[in-house]
């Protein structure tokens, strides 16, 4: 069954292949303009100033991103906490921003607060939030987006990824057509896309596009597999000042923030992560062909265009999506051993499972599985470090449902 998937997808996976060239040759082509050397993979202490590397690094990103200025940091936390930088640091009490794509990542709720509650959350600052709901046809509504805009909104957010939602994610050409509408509607809003999971995947990213600001987690897809822990945030300079400002101080902003030892890995995972995406999205082509194959919903489908790096399947069965898991943290490098069960899991409503066997914890780019215990039984893969990896692991998964009985 392998090789049949195998032959089928040979066009995409030749397709992602020349892809990946163009993208190893664009990170090449900044790496060696700006003459990175073995002094800048070295360690900064203290307050970090004048850390060469970082600067280079910065710079070389910002170059990827098509953006005036980037900063690429240890000393943000996660995706959330990339994502929080920005939204405190443009917003002010008073204003108002609109999150256009629906109601956004999950972690997103508590930072977005519900209230002057002593939270430290945005509504706790008076910054006031609306989602904007998707229409029935999954697209973006733009009359009740330009019904929502008042005076007070200063901020439209963008989600490119499905993240562990129900809906498509948003290309780049689509997120180029929100723009223009935005600009249309009011030229001087703030446009932010939450960028986790896109990098890499297409030619061009949102800053390239028009977006002023874009963030991301560097353990997801543009840290390569080797970055430890990390974010990055990048676009028009003044939103990324100000940014750097809540992240670290106004007045020390982008210039400081000790290193310490994380540049090679960043430099090496940066050079690695064209190639490294190109992996995880064979092996995403690979699963949705094989589970089509099988009779179960995909989305999206094999032969679909792509702008992330997530796979979703419909399970059908709860015992299907515990076997599925189940399967891909047995085929994992790390807690093989393990076996994951559903469980309650704050901020889900449903009972939760989650596999992964990773080296860097939580980190999504390498192989991970995870879905909610609701109908209709929806398992989001994503990630992959290797596409031999993968596809180990989806044949253990299956191995795992058949022993269920119910395929
Ligand atoms: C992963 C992700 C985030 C942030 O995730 P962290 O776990 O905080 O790194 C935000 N938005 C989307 C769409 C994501 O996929």
């Amino acid at each position: 069954m392998i090789e049949r998937v195998e032959q089928k997808i040979d066009p995409m996976i030749r397709r992602i292949e020349k892809e990946v060239d163009q993208h190893q040759w664009r990170v090449l082509t900044s790496f060696r303009k700006h003459r990175v050397s073995e002094q800048h993979l070295q360690a900064s202490t203290g307050y970090g100033y004048d850390d060469m590397g970082r600067e280079t690094l910065e710079q070389i990103f910002a170059e990827l991103m098509g953006a005036e200025m980037a900063i690429v940091r240890p000393h943000i936390t996660s995706g959330t906490h990339a994502i929080t930088s920005c939204l405190f640091g443009i917003l002010r009490p008073g204003d108002a921003f609109i999150y256009l794509t629906g109601e956004p990542y999950d972690t997103l709720e508590q930072v977005i607060g519900k209230g002057k509650d002593g939270s430290g959350s945005l509504a706790d600052f008076d910054i006031t939030y609306q989602a904007i709901s998707l229409t029935d046809h999954q697209e973006v509504d733009f009359l009740a987006l330009e019904k929502a805009i008042s005076q007070r909104t200063r901020l439209i957010a963008i989600q490119r990824s499905r993240g562990y939602a129900d809906r498509p994610s948003f290309s780049i050409e689509r997120i180029q057509a929100m723009i223009k509408k935005i600009r249309q509607i009011r030229s001087d809003l703030i446009i932010f896309v939450d960028n986790c999971y896109g990098e890499f995947v297409e030619q061009i990213e949102p800053t390239h596009v028009g977006a002023d600001l874009i963030a991301g987690s560097l353990i997801k897809n543009p840290g390569g597999g080797l970055a430890k822990s990390g974010g990055y945030i990048a676009g028009k300079m003044k939103y990324v000042k100000q940014a750097a400002s809540r992240l670290v101080a106004p007045g020390i902003g982008v210039e400081g923030g000790a290193t310490h030892g994380y540049l090679r890995d960043y430099f090496q995972g940066l050079f690695l992560a064209p190639h490294v995406v190109g992996e995880a999205r064979k092996g995403a082509v690979f699963t949705a062909a094989m589970l089509d194959l099988l009779g179960f919903k995909t989305s999206p489908s094999w032969d679909e265009q792509r702008t992330d790096i997530i796979q979703q399947v419909h399970l059908g069965e709860p015992e299907l999506l515990i076997a599925f898991c189940q399967g891909i943290q047995a085929a994992s490098p790390v807690d093989a051993h393990i076996s994951p069960v559903p469980a309650a899991m704050p901020g889900y409503l449903d009972p939760v499972i989650m596999a992964a066997g990773t080296f860097v914890q939580g980190a999504s780019i390498e192989l991970s599985a995870d879905g909610p215990l609701r109908p209709p039984y929806t398992v989001f893969l994503q990630g992959g470090l290797t596409f031999s990896h993968i596809k180990a692991a989806i044949a253990l998964s299956l191995d795992q449902m058949m022993a269920t009985g119910k395929i």
